[in-house]
């Protein structure tokens, strides 16, 4: 299924992300793409929050990952860096899906290797604060119900 919404502010970005996540479970991994600005970060950071994430949320993009504790452990990467993900930097990414609900911005470089993703998310720009948020998933349910906020 695949579903387009649109978001006109920063708030309306994080408010659609916590009402996706209500449905994830650890094990889960959600890629965000987008480019520079697109609101990657921002989405991820709503999502956090409804995990019950209460540290900040910053892009990891200086390093590789975040974990957050929240209601259920939270992953949070960036592969901005990565032009791909060699057996020897898996081993470093590994520890971060081990039981936690995973983000991967920029994940285009892991897509062959990394677990497949159960959402699929793609911010773009449009006018000023407004983007389009692109949801994909296999499964109809993970995405039943979700209007924009
Ligand atoms: P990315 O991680 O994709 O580089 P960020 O989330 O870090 O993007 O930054 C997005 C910027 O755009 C933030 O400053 C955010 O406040 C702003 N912004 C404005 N409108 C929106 C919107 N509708 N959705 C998400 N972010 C928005
Ligand atoms: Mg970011």
């Amino acid at each position: 299924m695949r579903l387009e919404l649109a978001t006109a502010s920063a708030g309306e970005t994080e408010r659609i992300a916590a009402a996706l996540v209500t449905r994830l479970r650890p094990g889960d991994v959600v890629t965000v793409s987008g480019e520079l600005g697109a609101g990657k970060t921002t989405f991820v950071r709503g999502a956090c929050r409804a995990l019950g994430v209460t540290s900040p949320v910053t892009s990891p993009t200086f390093t590789i990952g975040h974990r957050y504790v929240g209601r259920v452990p939270v992953s949070h990467l960036d592969l901005y860096r990565f032009t791909s993900v060699s057996p020897a930097e898996w081993g470093d990414l590994e520890p971060y899906f081990d039981d936690a609900v995973v983000f991967v911005e920029w994940p285009e470089a892991g897509l062959a290797t990394l677990p497949a993703p159960r959402i699929a998310v793609t911010l773009e720009h449009a006018r000023a604060d407004a983007r389009r948020i692109l949801l994909a998933a296999d499964e109809d349910a993970l995405l039943e119900g979700m209007t924009p906020c």
